[in-house]
């Protein structure tokens, strides 16, 4: 049995001080003891609070973070972006995407996450081919997060169709598509390849209403054995008036009427939704996977985060294109979001807490829930997934509590963490990853060779 001791931490029930905690062989928290002895005991960290899931990674596109901030000022969208994104996918082996995903695990890590949900959806060769193992690429994802430390739930995607109604593929997305019988080729060796990962969850995710017909939607929720559903939805205007045309219904009410869904599923984005959708999504259990930072990078629009708010909705964030990786940030963007469409501040924010503790609160507990994990509360049978922050850092000093989280979230950032355990094992030690200077410079051969090709 493993025992961290921190002079404060956030418990379930609020903040403690002289906070011992014990954990077991596989990870997880066996016992919390607040208003321990402290005399002679080494303190592990001042102050410690949960990891953060990110429930929305596509890894790959980390490495054409910056990539692309040019074209035709103003008439340049999410769709222009996407063509880019296909020209760039075309490239990618194997082994880029290991080094690719091994760099932004460990910044995912540095960064306040602890647990990340992978939506991969690059499955084959270029122009289709497919590798002899079906589960190439997410082996390569898999082997990433044994080199990081993080907590994977992979969610390998179903992808076959280029727009609603079922319409053909484009050549740009051929390593990306399967059948159903393909895709229940790749889950099985998904399956067979996360058994030696400790605390591994497989979900699904049908990529969007775009990609996949509603036969193949309820096909491969059959295939689901007990991990979430992940889905695209409502991300951009042009595809709620794409599926009016299609269904006569806007997409999230499309997927409520006709998708029975509820706590098992996480919508990615929602950004599109009217009031009675808002509603209806916040009393279906369902957890919204926002992903501020990429949104805002793509123009896709704002969420209506003071209604789904006030009527209970459940939320979590992603760093979804990782333009920017660090928590606080989408923690931040989220409200600011918030205040600037309703002109306002504290948007986000509980009766006698404050929106840092809000927010905070919030994404631990509905990234846990989208990810399918025990996760997300120091408390008895969670994972030990804990960040300690730095009680001298210039935005932290002099401040107590829910301060902290707020000094942290609005003021600083990703530096005022200066340590990390992910299932009880320290990763994150002086603010750096413990394996840092090797997976950092295979990361920088890849990026070199991968422009120069
Ligand atoms: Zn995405």
């Amino acid at each position: 049995m493993r025992k961290l001791f921190f002079k404060n931490a956030l418990l379930p029930g609020g903040w403690a001080r002289n906070v011992n905690i014990e954990i077991d062989a596989a990870g997880m928290i066996a016992s919390v003891t607040k208003d321990s002895d402290a005399k002679g005991r080494s303190v592990d960290a001042a102050i410690a609070v949960s990891g953060l899931p990110n429930v929305h990674s596509h890894a790959f596109q980390r490495a054409m973070a910056g990539l692309a901030e040019f074209d035709q000022p103003g008439k340049d969208d999410f769709w222009s972006w996407r063509t880019t994104m296909y020209q760039f996918v075309a490239h990618l082996t194997p082994d880029d995407v290991l080094a690719i995903a091994a760099q932004l695990y460990m910044e995912m890590l540095e960064a306040g996450y602890t647990s990340v949900g992978e939506f991969h959806y690059l499955h084959h060769q270029r122009h289709g081919v497919f590798y002899d193992n079906p589960a190439e690429i997410a082996e390569r994802i898999i082997e990433a997060s044994h080199n990081t430390g993080i907590g994977l739930t992979l969610l390998p995607v179903f992808y076959a169709h280029g727009d609603f109604g079922g319409a053909e593929s484009h050549e740009n997305q051929q390593r990306f598509i399967n059948t159903v019988d393909g895709f229940a080729r790749l889950l099985e060796g998904a399956r067979s390849a996360l058994k030696t990962t400790p605390g591994a969850v497989l979900g699904i995710a049908p990529h969007s209403l775009r990609a996949v017909a509603p036969s193949e939607l309820r096909s491969i929720i059959k295939l689901r054995v007990n991990g979430p559903i992940h889905i695209h939805i409502a991300e951009q205007i042009k595809e709620v008036d794409d599926c009016l045309g299609w269904s006569g219904e806007r997409p999230v009410a499309w997927l409520l009427d006709h998708m029975g869904v509820d706590e098992n599923w996480c919508l990615i984005h929602a950004t599109h939704m009217n009031g009675a959708e808002t509603d209806a999504l916040a009393k279906s259990g369902a957890v919204v996977g926002l992903c501020p930072s990429t949104e805002a990078n793509l123009g896709d629009g704002v969420f209506n985060g003071a209604r789904y708010h006030q009527t209970g909705g459940r939320w979590a964030v992603g760093s979804d294109s990782h333009i920017r990786i660090d928590a606080a940030e989408e923690l931040r963007g989220y409200e600011y979001s918030q205040r600037l469409i309703k002109h306002a501040r504290n948007v986000i924010c509980a009766e006698a807490a404050s929106t840092g503790r809000t927010l905070f609160d919030a994404a631990v507990s509905g990234g846990a829930q989208a990810l399918g994990r025990k996760t997300g509360a120091l408390t008895p049978g969670f994972a030990a997934d804990i960040l300690a922050l730095d009680e001298d850092h210039r935005v932290l000093v002099g401040k107590y509590g829910d301060q902290w989280l707020d000094g942290w979230i609005f003021s600083g950032g990703k530096d005022c963490i200066e340590g990390v355990w992910v299932r009880g094992r320290k990763v994150i030690e002086g603010r750096e990853h413990v394996s840092r200077q090797m997976i950092e410079a295979n990361f920088r051969r890849c990026m070199t060779d991968l422009l120069a090709r």
